[in-house]
């Protein structure tokens, strides 16, 4: 885990500052699109902020858990083993109210790089994207 200073280069790797990226979207504006609804969640996987995570899941999705703090634990758990490094948006489409990302995470575990190939959906929900669940995704609390 990895935390992000306001002027450093964001950890999605969008070439932006951190500031003018994900930063605002971790604090609770609605991200503008699934791309960028996308690159702040992990953001929030490689900086530990649990609470964006939980609250841009989407209630339907079979990554929503009710029991909001084992969730939470879990995550912040997740979040200290892995090292998130890296992000790569092959695609981004949106359409009405329903969005997809291709993305490729890279990440450090335990010394050795790995890497999480996801095709992720999205829908939105009263002007806000929700991250509905993925496909090819590795398994993530
Ligand atoms: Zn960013």
């Amino acid at each position: 885990m990895r935390s992000a200073a306001r002027n450093a280069p964001c950890p999605c790797g969008s070439g932006r500052r951190f500031k003018g990226c994900c930063e605002p979207i971790l604090g609770g504006e609605a991200a503008p699109s699934p791309e960028a609804l996308m690159r702040s969640r992990y953001t929030a996987y490689a900086t530990g902020a649990v609470r964006h995570l939980l609250r841009t899941t989407h209630p339907d999705g079979p990554h929503f858990r009710s029991d909001e703090r084992t969730w939470a634990e879990e995550l912040r758990n997740y979040c200290g083993l892995i090292d998130f490094v890296g992000l790569e948006v092959h695609e981004a489409a949106e359409a009405g109210e329903v969005g997809t990302v291709r993305f490729t995470a890279h990440f450090v575990h335990g010394g050795q790089g790995g890497a999480i190939e996801e095709h992720s959906r999205f829908r939105r929900v009263e002007g806000r994207w929700l991250y509905l669940d993925g496909e090819g995704g590795a398994p993530a609390p």
